[in-house]
């Protein structure tokens, strides 16, 4: 990987950073990326990862298995909810 030159202030000072915030951890969660920060003006920018579109459906694979195990942790739940609900008589109210 070359080394970066920040867009905004040309600095080569162009690292790595760690998601931070939970909206950058999110993305990061949804998509394969690097963020990137300038030590010099603070810019910052999400850059996808290489590895092509390989990486990317990995990624998605990944990210369905993720999405599948809390859908049925999910659906489990409903599920136990509505027996109870049924069992105690109790009208579902949907
Ligand atoms: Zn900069």
């Amino acid at each position: 990987m070359p080394a970066m030159i920040c867009p905004s202030c040309s600095s080569s000072r162009v690292f790595h950073s760690r998601a931070k915030t939970l909206r950058d951890r999110a993305f990061k969660r949804l998509v394969p990326v690097t963020f990137y920060r300038c030590h010099d003006c603070g810019w910052r920018r999400a850059k996808m990862k290489g590895g092509g579109v390989k990486a990317i459906l990995l990624h998605l694979l990944s990210l369905i298995g993720y999405a599948g195990s809390i859908g049925l942790l999910v659906a489990l739940a409903v599920g136990f909810i509505m027996l109870t609900l049924s069992f105690l008589g109790i009208q579902i109210p949907w």
